[in-house]
């Protein structure tokens, strides 16, 4: 299957010529456009990869992921759900618009900047940094990588520019949806977003929702089936911001994209699949990425569709 994947970014390789890398964090704008790579890891532990797979770049908004499961460990599925809906957005990923314009001013969803907020404001823990840390244990576990922890370039240049976050988190604040400090709660969000992973991370990331939760190299369960079901249908209907619904149609694959470059997509029973190509498309995905991934899907018959 590496002689396949090797084909495979090898064609899609011209797309990242298509696309721009993220430059609203100053510090991303200093990725190189041309990686790109691909990581499957299987649910029996088999591996397959291609491209610049040791490349390291910041996990991004694929931490929303991961900070909705450990919100549902903590809160339950009401409480969570009572502060941030499950409905996809048209609008940009840090819009602020439809905050307003809601009669509830929930957020859309917890994959949008503004949801991702919430979700860590209700993690356990009684300041920010214990939050951020609860979360960022369980991102470990799952990619079984105790050495996962902050850049602090990407984290610094974050804190320094985040003033649209601000913006939604004050608001947020204001309508009563999060009580807690908003600088020490966004202190947590900049922090997870600015964890260094590689593909091979998030591939096993992925793998554990792949499998029901159970993390395939240990056969410990670390999220519950009600919970992973929860987060695999959110992947798939709000995962690639406001293009969710085009890459439904063609990769079929439960994903969620960060502006680092990366894509995590899950082939539920059988793998977890990792992009990383830092050039964006207009959305904010990974442009020659999702192109690997739609052949990837089709090659290996991945649509969940
Ligand atoms: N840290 C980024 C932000 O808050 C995450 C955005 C993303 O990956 O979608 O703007």
């Amino acid at each position: 299957m590496n002689k396949k994947l090797e084909e495979i970014i090898n064609n899609n390789r011209k797309y990242v010529q298509e696309g721009l890398v993220a430059s609203y964090i100053p510090e991303l704008a200093k990725a190189n456009k041309d990686h790109l790579a691909v990581h499957i890891f299987d649910v029996n532990c088999n591996e397959n990869y291609f491209g610049d797979v040791d490349v390291k770049f910041t996990i991004q908004s694929v931490s929303k992921v991961i900070t909705l499961i450990c919100a549902l460990l903590d809160k339950g599925e009401d409480q969570v759900f009572e502060k941030v809906g499950t409905e996809p957005s048209s609008d940009a990923f840090n819009s602020i618009a439809r905050l307003e314009t809601r009669a509830s001013h929930i957020p859309l969803n917890p994959f949008i900047n503004a949801g991702a907020i919430v979700t860590t404001a209700l993690i356990n823990g009684d300041n920010g940094y214990e939050k951020f840390e609860r979360v960022r244990n369980l991102i470990r576990k799952m990619a079984d990588n105790d050495s996962i922890d902050v850049n602090y370039n990407v984290y610094n240049s974050e804190k320094l520019t985040g003033n649209t976050n601000r913006a939604l988190a004050y608001y947020l604040k204001g309508a009563g949806i999060i009580c807690d400090g908003v600088e020490d709660i966004l202190d947590a969000y900049f922090k997870l977003c600015s964890l260094e992973v590689t593909a091979r991370d998030i591939a096993k990331i992925a793998s554990v929702l792949a499998n029901k939760g159970v993390a395939p190299w240990s056969n410990e369960r670390i999220i519950g089936v009600d919970h992973t079901r929860i987060v695999l249908a959110i992947m798939t209907t709000c995962g690639l911001y406001d293009s969710s619904g085009n890459f439904a149609v063609k990769v079929g694959m439960p994903s969620k994209s960060g502006v680092g470059g990366c894509i995590m997509s899950v082939a539920p029973k059988k793998m977890g699949v990792c992009v990383f190509g830092p050039a964006l498309d207009q959305s904010g995905n990974s442009m020659a990425g999702k192109m690997v991934l739609e052949e990837v899907s089709k090659e290996l018959d991945l649509s969940i569709f």
